[in-house]
């Protein structure tokens, strides 16, 4: 498998270099490839030929070389904790991460759930607090609110962006809101500059969950730099994947020194130092990334830049490509986006358009073309049983009054019906992976969307 890997990187090595227009010019599509964009021909969920039958690139992507070198010195060295040495490799990694993202400090630790928990936490986020989420994100962005003890508080996505709805955030303050957590969901970014404008407005913490998020950009300024806290993962599947990883950034220093200590059972850290009047006055936990995991991040890092230019350029090409499909409505980019990363490339999917061909048939059907999907967040978390579990918990029936934790009452006050629209009907998300390929396999996801709409009427009576 690694050969694969191999020449995948050195692919986009060659053609990073040679820059944008070299790409696309060498990946033009023969012109004339049988098959591919006769959208008459037999579909192949009904036994026709399929659009594509080649495979798409794997992930995650590594050098056998170069990669394989940093693990083994650690491995050689016999230190593999980052203990409490400024020149360990955590601490490189930490550096260089901060570089990339133009702030000031950069904590690593074990993964991205525990970065949102301990960024909660150290900016004093707990029981009794409201936090404002989006209902469109990974299930860990909640457990972490949870984990807290803060109550989350779901305002509605806008259906266009995917995103958090700065307008319905508004509509959710109250008394007892203490944070917002935007999530730049599938690695577009949230409307950073509206949210930061209410939660100065009313005096609110701000987390950024950007663990799907690693360098996009809004007016030039990366993701996760402009609340208090942003977090990031770097968990297998994440564009700069260590197996497990996370990561709290900020410039507030003696806020990262306050989770440094944290993270390392509350061994005061830098300015943490001061404040602590002995080695054992802070709360703390054991959250501390190893120095392998640190060796495999920094030779991620090496491909990160390229491997995002290559995304965003074929993410725009395929937009470009699907947008006058009826009925495919990809997403929209705020107008301040200077940069999306493309953690997943999404869409909606209108069956009005597709002879009311449900959108599971329609997925199946692309599939069988040879074109993986996925339908997206399935289960609603603004109504999943796992709220109940918690409201249920001893620590929840101290903290809060009883009519806050009526399981009912909650799911009635916190509906999303435009989140539940994606969810159960519209989204379609492709994989980064398959970004990382030529423009001519973004022609083949179009030529099998238009030829599935061809067929619909025949796909519709033959499945
Ligand atoms: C992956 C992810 C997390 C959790 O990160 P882990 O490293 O898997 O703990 C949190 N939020 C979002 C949006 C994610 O995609």
């Amino acid at each position: 498998m690694w050969k694969q890997n191999y020449s995948r990187r050195e692919f986009i090595r060659k053609n990073s270099a040679a820059g944008l227009g070299a790409v696309i010019a060498l990946n033009v599509p023969a012109a004339s490839s049988p098959g591919r964009s006769r959208k008459a021909s037999v579909p192949a969920i009904l036994g026709g030929e399929p659009v594509r039958t080649t495979p798409w690139p794997t992930w995650p992507v590594w050098d056998s070389k170069e990669d394989e070198e940093l693990v083994l010195k650690v491995l050689r060295s016999g230190r593999w904790w980052r203990g409490s040495a400024r020149d360990s490799v955590v601490a490189e990694f930490e550096m260089q991460y901060a570089e990339a993202l133009g702030v000031s400090r950069c904590l690593a630790m074990v993964n991205g759930t525990n970065s949102l928990i301990t960024s909660l936490r150290m900016l004093d986020v707990g029981g009794g607090d409201e936090v404002i989420v989006t209902p469109y994100t990974f299930i860990a962005t909640t457990h972490a609110i949870l984990e807290t003890g803060a109550m989350p508080v779901f305002a509605d996505v806008d259906p266009e962006t995917f995103q958090i709805d700065p307008g319905k955030i508004r509509e959710k303050i109250t008394p007892r809101t203490k944070a917002i957590m935007p999530v730049h969901i599938l690695g577009l970014p949230s409307d950073m500059v509206a949210i930061m404008d209410i939660a100065a407005e009313h005096e609110l913490l701000v987390i950024e969950d950007a663990c799907q998020a690693w360098l996009a950009e809004i007016n030039n300024r990366k993701t996760g730099t402009f609340g208090d806290a942003g977090c990031f993962s770097f968990q297998n599947y994440k564009h700069l994947s260590i197996g497990e990883g996370g990561a709290i950034v900020s410039d507030d220093e003696e806020f990262i020194d306050k989770c440094h200590s944290y993270h390392n059972t509350g061994r005061p850290y830098g300015r943490m130092r001061q404040i602590a009047a002995d080695g054992n006055s802070l709360m703390g936990n054991n959250l501390r990334m190893t120095e392998y995991q640190a060796a495999i991040g920094i030779a991620q890092m090496k491909r990160l830049e390229d491997e995002t230019i290559q995304r965003s350029k074929n993410a725009a090409y395929l937009r470009s490509k699907i947008l006058d499909i009826p009925g495919i409505l990809p997403y929209r980019l705020y107008d301040n986006v200077t940069r999306a990363v493309f953690h997943l490339f999404p869409f909606r999917y209108k069956k009005e358009e597709f002879h009311d061909m449900p959108r599971s048939v329609f997925m199946r059907a692309l599939s069988a073309e040879g074109i993986p999907s996925s339908a997206g967040y399935g289960g609603t978390l603004n109504n999943g049983l796992y709220l109940k579990d918690a409201f249920e918990s001893k620590n929840y029936q101290l903290m809060y009054p009883r009519e806050m934790l009526d399981f009912e009452r909650f799911v009635e006050q916190n509906q999303c019906p435009e989140n539940e629209r994606l969810c159960s009907e519209e989204a379609v998300w492709f994989s980064q992976r398959m970004l990382l390929g030529t423009t001519s396999d973004m022609d083949d996801i179009c030529n099998a969307i238009e030829k599935i709409q061809a067929n619909a009427v025949k796909i519709k009576a033959g499945v």
